[in-house]
């Protein structure tokens, strides 16, 4: 089977040997196809994943073989992601689910950009579902990337209402808008690329330019999705005193919050990383519905081009890519 793999700073693509069940429990799954996320860039380019690793996690898969308790069958083509938390440690019992050792240490092998991956037994009874046939493939790819959203929404836990800044309108702020509309609250996003902020408007959703933004504007809660490290004084002259900022990305130098400003101001900063299986079977739930929308998001690639979806993430010359991996 083919396999993408990072080898020298490239992601090259090779043959490897194929995958069997051999007698485990849980499936092996031919990959249709994995969204590239912003998490694989920065294990990418900060080198945090070795050569040979293979990366990838937003896969959308048909069973091929499958050994289970769960009525999940071959043929079913199905979402899933690759954490599970134990929910018994310190950190599940104080819901940071994405703490737990058994969440870091579960994932599914050998990673989503390949022709096939095993699942373990709990990856099916925790984190995989059918996918809803109203959705395509590459939409179904969001699962994935709007549960991560869906936990940092409730880990914010504003009142209903309230107005939620978004700054940084990539694909994770337009995910993260239209969730915090379908969790009730007041958004407006902003970006400085005029596309993004369009694309969050012919959403029905506020949105502007930085430089255009009030200066009288105040938030109820921030949610950082840009990755850039000027964003936060964006943040810091934007949330009102009181608020709360929801840290969602790594920045380049990582400067970090002002201590005074958070004593003075009495500020909330706090940070979700990765999603819970409730949350992801919500994230389902608004892709279902079509509470929010990911249509046109993606542009599509084939694996053996999969250099280009990286190098043009990278550049900003497009929103999303997702891996086609089965033509
Ligand atoms: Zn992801
Ligand atoms: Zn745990």
């Amino acid at each position: 089977m083919k396999i993408a793999v990072i080898n020298k700073g490239k992601i090259i693509v090779k043959e490897t040997s194929d995958l069997e069940l051999n007698g485990r429990e849980g499936a092996v799954v031919r990959v249709l196809g994995c969204g590239l996320c912003g998490s694989d860039i920065v294990k990418f380019v900060h080198k945090i994943s070795k050569d040979g690793t293979v990366l990838g996690h937003e896969i959308v898969a048909e069973i091929v073989e499958i050994k289970s308790k769960t009525n999940f069958k071959v043929g079913d083509v199905i979402i899933t992601s690759h954490h599970i938390p134990c929910g018994e440690c310190v950190y599940c019992r104080n819901g940071n689910v994405s703490m737990c050792e058994h969440f870091k240490s579960t994932n599914i092998v050998p990673g989503g950009f390949s022709e096939y991956v095993y699942l373990t037994e709990e990856h099916l009874q925790n984190v995989a579902h059918l996918k809803p046939e109203n959705l395509s493939e590459d939409e179904a790819s969001f699962y994935e990337p709007l549960g991560c959203c869906v936990r940092a929404i409730k880990r914010a836990n504003l009142r209903g209402n309230s107005t939620a800044l978004v700054i940084g309108l990539g694909s994770i702020g337009i995910l993260m808008a239209q969730a915090l509309r379908a969790f009730g609250m007041d958004v407006i996003g902003c970006d400085l690329i005029p596309d993004r902020v369009r694309r969050l408007r012919d959403l029905g959703i506020s949105a502007l330019n930085v430089k255009e933004m009030d200066p009288n504007f105040e938030a109820d809660g921030v949610f950082m999705t840009s990755g850039s490290d000027k964003a936060i004084n964006t943040a810091l002259k934007y949330v009102r005193n009181g608020g709360k900022i929801l840290v969602f990305s790594s920045t380049p130098n990582n400067w970090g919050y002002a201590n005074n400003e958070i004593y003075y101001r009495e500020l909330t900063v706090l940070g979700s990383y990765s999603p819970a299986p409730i949350d992801l079977q919500d994230s389902l739930n608004l892709l279902r519905s079509g509470q929010v929308k990911v249509k046109d998001l993606s542009t599509v690639y084939k694996l053996d081009d999969i250099q280009q979806a990286f190098d043009d993430t990278m550049n900003n010359r497009i929103m999303k890519a997702y891996i086609k991996i089965k033509e």
